[in-house]
């Protein structure tokens, strides 16, 4: 058998069984693995005239030892070696650390290369890596490739290895990208590109080979979801909700305000959706309070309309209930037929309703968890929303689909991903936004407070209360922690009730409650019989009660900006000027930054955008739970441009009809394992 670039990597020379395992645990299995191990920076060996060094920069200086190194010690367990170097005339002392075996490599007379960091006033450079003899040097890079690398193998060794397969099967490395692709986004071969990445000369080089191996990554993920979807969406496969243009209309004009520009937009997005063949699978995103639910009720009206059921799957109780109440407002009671279904359900009610369900008496059923039980069969279920989806797990919503024969899919959430992350995570979903919020509505203002103003807190909020309004005052932890010095809720709560005393009432509402203490109090909150709710962060999503106008958050600065607008969102839902309130002692840059934006701005794409920008992509989806996408070399928010490209790309290519077929795409098709894609299930 020939050599393939897929062999092992235990073909080369000097790969024993302990070196295996050290390249496997790295992820390298096959040459092109290892080919593909890109280092993840460099160091710039490149010689520079000694009066450009600035000082502390880290540089590279090549010149004549002068005379043997010395080592000295300077305490029990330290010591020095230094010795001198002529570079072009001048005299350089240079003093390794710690390191008394590099004595053998300093020989006097020799030209020798020194990787150190630089003090400018001393004229003198305290080392960090001896890079040997000019003449040993003799890849002629001027940089050095430094790999991500573990114990069972040195940066030289994994270096050698890639040295040695590159000469061995350069020839067989993949051109994965069409020709047409490469010539107008001028790219570098993928050969040469391999060859850059790990032996640049110059800087150039380097960024030709990441911008060819960046868009090749990119491209081939986008395709591989593309071609998923255009699977999925296949004419044919999905239910076909034929409703009454016209008894639609009518329905949107019996609700209570006209509809924003862009609710009518999405309306439309999904309304096409709905009555093609082809399966919906769409994402809707909008701000809290942007008017989502009423989005929602149109989908219902037309399936209900169409004689399809469906389904509404809310995260907690409180919430079903707060949209069962408002959609049966919406509904006539003889056109659409709805019910709730929750954990507290009453047993004969849920057989009743169960009953109703199966034998297609209802049309929509608003619901939670409960949803999901095996028990629960439909009579035809046609569509399925989600709201809050992410705080439903992937078999939880593919449960609920399960119950219906292809019913069309559509994802709520209040939690804007940014456009970067909608691209890549979502590359599969339609996505339809909701960028604009009802007219009339007075913004938030935001202020941020130190916590030593606490009794200015306490007068500010009792203002509020003087006027009719209630407020929110939330916490991160429920008791008191030891470990860390947060507020807590019922140290909050035990201090505003003594405050205020006989004057409001204070509730206090956490996750340790059993769900039906959490539903009383709430109750109690919407009904204004409590004019305070102290509570951790269990209130955060979707409840509504327009007349509480204020929001403290306290240690604010331990929240995401996501988190801290879904938690803003709970106020300014009435006609009153309302307030959130942050309560922080940052200690961190970031962490003033984030209470700095809060209050300039009441956009949440802006606020999603920044939050990923503060957190960095790595920091916060560095982990596999995410469902983000683990490239190489490739950053979400650095190279967005070419991400963009690449997915303009990827759709132009699977929309093009001999995708399948034309052997000009077979390196493609063959990278994104278009043969085994029968089967699988995504959601
Ligand atoms: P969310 O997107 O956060 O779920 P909701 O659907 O709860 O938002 O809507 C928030 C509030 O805005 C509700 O009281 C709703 O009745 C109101 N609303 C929705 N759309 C409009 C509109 N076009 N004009 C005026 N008010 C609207
Ligand atoms: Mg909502």
């Amino acid at each position: 058998m020939g050599k393939s670039i897929y062999d092992p990597v235990s073909v080369l020379p000097s790969v024993g069984e302990k070196r295996l395992e050290a390249l496997h645990q790295l992820g390298i299995f096959t040459i092109l693995d290892l080919l593909s191990h890109y280092p993840f920076r460099y160091e710039d060996i490149q010689e520079k005239n000694l009066l450009e060094i600035e000082d502390q920069e880290k540089v590279t200086l090549k010149g004549n030892v002068v005379s043997e190194a010395v080592v000295s010690r300077f305490g029990p367990k330290k010591n020095r070696l230094s010795f001198r170097l002529v570079i072009d005339h001048a005299v350089i002392s240079i003093t390794f650390f710690n390191q008394p075996y590099l004595k053998s490599k300093i020989i006097a007379g020799e030209e020798l290369a020194v990787f150190g960091k630089w003090d400018a006033k001393r004229k003198s450079l305290t080392g960090i890596k001896i890079l040997g003899t000019a003449s040993a040097n003799q890849d002629g890079g001027d940089f050095e490739s430094i790999y991500r690398t573990n114990k069972g193998i040195k940066q030289k060794t994994l270096f050698d290895l890639v040295t040695k397969a590159y000469q061995e099967y350069h020839e067989l490395i993949p051109e994965t990208l069409p020709d047409f692709l490469r010539k107008k986004y001028r790219l570098v071969s993928h050969q040469a590109a391999i060859y850059g990445m790990h032996f640049p000369a110059t800087e150039e080089q380097t960024r030709q080979a990441r911008r060819e191996v960046i868009f090749e990554e990119f491209l081939l993920y986008q395709l591989k979801l593309q071609s998923l979807r255009k699977k999925q969406t296949a004419s044919g496969h999905g239910t076909q909700i034929k409703y009454d243009v016209a008894d639609l209309r009518r329905f949107i004009k019996t609700l209570p305000f006209e509809l924003t520009t862009a609710q009518k937009r999405v309306v439309n997005e999904i309304c096409n959706d709905l009555k093609e063949a082809r399966h919906m699978h769409r994402l809707l995103q909008g701000d809290v309070g942007s008017g989502k639910t009423i989005v929602a009720a149109i989908a219902l009206f037309a399936a209900a309309n169409a004689g399809y059921q469906s389904a509404l799957m809310i995260p907690t109780e409180i919430l079903a209930e707060q949209h069962m109440e408002s959609l049966s407002q919406l509904f006539d009671p003889l056109e659409v037929r709805i019910a709730l279904l929750t954990g507290s359900t009453k047993a004969k009610e849920r057989r009743i309703l169960l009953e109703e369900l199966a034998t297609g008496q209802l049309d929509v059923i608003i619901g939670t968890h409960a949803l999901i039980q095996e028990d629960v069969h439909f009579a035809n279920l046609g569509l399925v929303i989600t709201d809050e989806q992410h705080r439903f797990g992937v078999n939880q919503r593919k449960t609920l689909r399960s119950k219906g024969k292809e019913p069309d899919v559509l994802f709520m959430t209040a939690t804007p991903i940014p456009r970067t992350l909608a691209i890549t995570t979502y590359g599969e979903m339609d996505v339809s936004v909701i960028d604009e919020l009802p007219a009339g509505r007075i913004p938030i203002e935001t202020i941020w407070t130190r916590p030593k103003n606490f009794e200015g807190t306490l007068e500010f909020i009792e203002r509020q209360l003087q006027a009719g309004s209630q407020a929110y005052v939330i916490c991160p932890l429920i008791e008191e922690s030891e470990s860390l010095d947060v507020k807590n809720a019922t140290d909050i709560y035990n201090n505003l009730s003594s405050y205020y005393a006989t004057r409001y009432r204070v509730g206090l509402l956490h996750g340790k409650m059993k769900p039906a203490e959490k539903e009383a109090i709430m109750q109690e909150f919407k009904e204004n019989k409590l004019q305070v709710l102290v509570s951790t962060t269990v209130i955060e999503v979707g409840v509504n009660v327009p007349n509480a106008t204020t929001m403290v958050i306290y240690d604010a600065d331990r929240f995401g900006l996501s988190q801290l607008h879904q938690l803003r969102g709970r106020v300014g839902r009435g006609h009153k000027e309302s307030y959130c309130i942050l309560v922080a002692n940052p200690k961190s840059e970031t962490g003033i930054e984030r209470m700095k934006i809060m209050t300039e701005t009441n956009d949440g794409f802006i606020l999603s955008e920044k939050d990923l920008e503060l957190r960095g992509s790595g920091d916060l989806f560095g982990s596999k739970q995410s469902g983000l996408p683990d490239f190489k070399v490739g950053d979400i928010i650095g190279d967005f441009g070419a991400l963009e490209a690449a997915r303009e790309e990827a759709t132009a290519l699977v929309n093009q009809p001999d995708f399948l077929t034309n052997p000009a795409y077979h390196e493609l098709r063959q990278a994104i394992g278009l043969e085994n894609l029968t089967g699988v299930n995504f959601n």
